[in-house]
């Protein structure tokens, strides 16, 4: 099956090993198979394969991952598809800096 790839070098995910514990969450929710296992601990593996979903981060219970979720054009492609319209990030009129 074809993966899907984001943008090079320019995911914002990051990963702080000092403080993983290795329970393995974050593998478990992240839909595009970004981290891997290796030494009791997460790593990395496919940083480009991140949609940014925020699924890891919301559920790492020691804050070792952190990414800026919610904006760009995953979080469109994604409000689009759940409501079933044109892909769209609702940043409009809001004042945000979104896009
Ligand atoms: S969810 Fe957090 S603590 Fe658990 S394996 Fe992943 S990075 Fe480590
Ligand atoms: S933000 Fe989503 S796609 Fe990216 S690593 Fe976390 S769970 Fe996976």
């Amino acid at each position: 099956m074809k993966t899907m790839q984001y943008l090079k070098d320019v995911v914002t995910l990051q990963l702080n090993r000092d403080k993983c514990t290795g329970c393995m969450m974050c593998i478990t929710v992240c839909p595009h198979e970004v981290f891997q296992f290796k030494d009791k601990k997460a790593f990395i593996q496919n940083r480009d394969q991140c949609m940014e979903c925020g699924a890891c981060a919301k559920n790492c219970p020691e804050g070792a991952i952190s990414v800026r979720s919610g904006v760009g054009c995953a979080a469109g492609i994604l409000n689009g598809l759940l409501k079933g319209t044109e892909a769209s990030c609702d940043c409009s009129g809001t004042g945000s800096d979104c896009c």
